[in-house]
């Protein structure tokens, strides 16, 4: 597969193949490579590099790292063609999202360079002859574990936040979608990084955790993905006395209130939704629509919805990709029907497309009950609920009554309800009137199950850092 590149371990600066698992392409269940195993011996040496590495990198001047990490985003942005065309073919979303996942890792990777440059301390006023001086400084070698979503743009980030701030990075990234991890780490290397200050692992992701986590020489661990891995991985993260970032899961609800135009906001919904065929951390899912406005909501969603092109994500004109993996066919499969069982309508959607590629279109639930599982579990995939709700009151009840705490959307026109809404909806990120819940400056991340500290933007570094105070008597 020419498009596809070699898949191999990245450690003190060397590529190293080995023998591992397929890759599988998920609109059609070929073969497109394999992704090595790491042994505990490669293991140990990502450990001793990303020390070396660190003892390097914290000393460089932050101009220079600054240089190399703006270098290696110019390189990505002049290879984004091949790249998107390698994630298409092992994630499965379309071309064109493809492309805008990595442009968006290149405007992350850019703006934390830059804001490397501005890890300030501060003195602190103190009395004649003292000198109380709070430093920044990075924390030390990273240990990151990225998801298989956003093959580039999730490990981006990662290595973004921990490069910027002056640590090292061991990444294991996911191996059902490892080229974005790899096409990243290459330009980081081509760049000029040195070597061990970015190391890039795969294999067994329990196997490699258990071993990293507890490693004296690590000291933060970042971790993208389920809400049951992530806090088995805190939870030892913990025992080690290691600081973690945890971005987890969500089951994002969408207020829609009646004083906007619910076709407009259900158009919106759809392109929002449908975004890598709903596999989203902050994927908008719940839909409250004030009851006036509900049935013209719900039947634009699902006529929308249904108009979606479906297809292989190479194709330009595809709307909706396969999904990532034949997990996802079962789980939709199985949110849907129990979702029938207890009495919700269907809308659109529904069915598994052909058995050839994981194919699943564009679902529209509606009046789901409260006890249907789609409504707590999250459903990682294309599966809108859609339920009436009387008043503002009802929704940020229904919002809020779930475990998780990421994202939250609300359309609305006016003030009063963004600032209801701003203050009572339990969430690290709520949008208004737009379904963009991070960009490159601001901090992403979640409260409650869905997590804790932040990437991106300035408090997203912070997290990379360790902060001294140095306190100097004159003498
Ligand atoms: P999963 O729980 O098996 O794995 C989730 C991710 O964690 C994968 O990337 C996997 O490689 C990694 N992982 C699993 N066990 C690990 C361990 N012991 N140590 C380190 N990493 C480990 O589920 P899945 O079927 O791959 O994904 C489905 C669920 O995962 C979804 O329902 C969704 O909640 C969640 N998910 C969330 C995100 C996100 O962006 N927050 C991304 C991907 C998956």
């Amino acid at each position: 597969m020419t498009n596809y590149p070699s898949i191999e371990l990245y450690i003190d600066g060397r590529w190293k193949r080995a023998d591992g698992q397929p890759v599988i392409n998920p609109a059609d269940e070929t073969v497109l490579g394999t992704v090595p195993t790491a042994t505990r011996d490669d293991l140990d040496d990502a450990i001793a590099a990303a020390e070396r590495g660190f003892a390097v990198w914290r000393k460089t001047a932050p101009a220079r790292r600054t240089q190399i990490i703006l270098k290696a985003a110019s390189l990505i942005r002049e290879r984004v063609n091949d790249m998107a065309i390698a994630m298409t073919l092992e994630q499965g979303k379309p071309i064109d999202q493809a492309r805008l996942e990595i442009l968006r890792g290149c405007d992350i990777i850019e703006w934390d360079a830059t804001e490397g440059l501005r890890m300030y301390g501060r003195v602190i006023p103190s009395e004649e002859g003292m000198r109380h001086t709070v430093l920044r400084q990075p924390i030390g070698p990273v240990a990151a574990f990225s998801p298989w979503n956003f093959p580039m743009s999730s490990p981006g980030r990662k290595v973004a936040g921990a490069l910027s701030s002056g640590c090292s990075i061991i990444l294991k990234a996911s191996e059902e979608t490892p080229a974005g991890a790899v096409q990243l780490v290459r330009a980081f290397h081509d760049a000029g990084l040195p070597p061990g200050v970015l190391n890039l692992v795969f294999g067994n992701p329990a196997e490699i955790s258990n071993y990293l986590i507890p490693q004296s020489a690590i000291r933060l661990i970042t971790f993208t993905g389920s809400i049951p891995v992530g806090k088995s991985l805190a939870e030892m993260a913990g025992r080690h006395m290691k600081p973690a970032i945890m971005e987890l899961g969500g089951h994002a609800p969408v207020i829609v209130c009646d004083d906007v135009d619910p076709i407009a906001a259900a158009t919106t919904s759809v392109t929002g939704k449908s975004r890598n065929a709903g596999q989203v951390c902050v994927a908008p899912t719940r839909f409250f629509v004030q009851e006036s406005i509900y049935k013209r909501f719900a039947d634009t969603f699902a006529e929308k919805a249904a108009q979606l092109k479906i297809g292989n994500g190479l194709d330009p004109s595809t709307q909706l990709g396969p999904l990532a993996n034949s997990r996802r066919i079962d789980a939709m499969e199985s949110f849907v029907a129990d979702a029938k069982a207890k009495g919700a309508k269907v809308l659109a959607g529904g069915q598994r497309i052909g058995n050839r590629g994981y194919f699943f279109p564009l679902t529209v639930l509606a009046d789901v009950p409260d006890d249907a599982r789609a409504m707590r579990d999250e459903p990682f995939g294309p599966l809108a609920l859609v339920n009436p709700v009387r008043d503002i009151d009802e929704a940020i009840e229904k919002a809020n009554s779930l475990p998780y705490g990421l994202a939250a959307y609300a359309f609305t026109r006016s003030a009063q309800n963004a600032d209801r809404l701003a203050s009572e909806v339990e969430v690290g990120n709520l949008s208004i009137n737009h379904f963009v819940a991070s960009v490159a400056e601001t901090p992403f991340g979640g409260v409650k199950d869905s997590g804790y500290g932040r990437e991106g933007g300035t408090e997203g570094l912070q997290c990379y850092t360790v902060t001294k105070n140095v306190s100097h008597k004159m003498i």
